[in-house]
């Protein structure tokens, strides 16, 4: 399941960082009561002074909230972003700094969002591209912790640090790369979730070319 999108636990203004505390114990101990897999969090934004002290102040809110809460509560989900602004995490590479912000904490997860992973610099609309990330994810964060996938093609480029979703096929991912996202290891038995233009038509389809493209992998 996914938290409330306001909450932003490497706010610099105190009300708004105690608020997404609260929403965010509030979230897990709902997954807790549907025996939810994992609850998604946006890794937020330093908002301003930059992403070292933003990552301070996720540490000194996160990791005390996680050991009061233990595995009581499903893990909590971090969800990379597109790029915008003084987003805290976006590529791979920044999801180790912000899990070593949480000392790895065993009951912390991730949910990689490819058009988010795509407008951050990843190029994954080539079959190499998906593999190399992948590959890279596996080397420097690891495949235990990837819980979930949000599948979705990219009205926005490659690098453009905008969040556009688009159906599958038809933004500037394309469909193939996702074959390539369903044979990689580090996703194997990983539950896929679309967030594109829906829910009429456009989403039946992409669940028909995911479908036809994990068939084909
Ligand atoms: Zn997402």
């Amino acid at each position: 399941m996914h938290s409330p999108y306001l909450i932003n636990p490497g706010a610099p203004k105190e009300e708004t960082a105690e608020k997404s505390m609260v929403s965010l114990e509030h979230a897990l101990r709902r997954g807790a009561e549907i025996n939810a897999l994992g609850v998604v969090m946006h890794t937020g934004s330093a908002v301003s002074g930059g992403r070292e002290a933003g990552l301070e102040r996720v540490r000194s809110r996160v990791l005390p909230l996680l050991e009061r809460l233990g595995d009581d509560v499903p893990p909590v989900l971090l969800e990379p972003m597109a790029g915008q602004g003084q987003v805290l995490c976006a590529t791979v590479d920044d999801l180790v700094t912000y899990l070593e912000a949480l000392d790895w904490h065993p009951n912390v997860g991730v949910c990689l969002d490819t058009a988010h992973l795509f407008a951050a610099g990843h190029d994954i609309s080539t079959v190499e591209g998906m593999r190399e990330t992948m590959d890279r994810f596996g080397e420097v964060v690891g495949a235990d912790r990837l819980k979930l996938i949000h599948g979705n093609d990219s009205k926005a480029p490659c690098g453009s640090n905008r969040d556009r979703h688009e159906n599958i096929g038809l933004g500037h991912i394309g469909a193939e790369p996702f074959a390539e996202l369903f044979r990689h290891p580090v996703t194997a038995g990983v539950p896929i979730t679309l967030e594109t233009p829906g829910p009429e038509g456009p989403h039946a389809e992409d669940v028909a070319t995911l479908k036809r493209l994990r068939a084909e992998a």
